[in-house]
């Protein structure tokens, strides 16, 4: 049985650890990168669904 797992963030094939919460990420520092874009999507997403900022981008003609 295959269980290796492949990076959420790098795809990277990688064999996790038996102990402890199941791995994600092939290493800390993807668990870091992908959090971090998860955060800038969310932060983006917020923007787009707030009628406060969305009113400057109206006025200009925008999409
Ligand atoms: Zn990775």
């Amino acid at each position: 049985m295959n269980k290796n797992k492949y990076c959420l963030w790098c795809k990277v094939e990688f064999v996790p650890r038996s102990a402890g919460q199941p791995q994600k990420y092939c290493s800390k520092l993807c668990k870091k990168a992908y959090e971090k874009e998860v955060r800038k999507i969310g932060i983006k997403l917020l923007n787009l669904e707030s009628p406060i900022l969305n009113a400057g981008v109206k006025d200009n003609g925008g999409e």
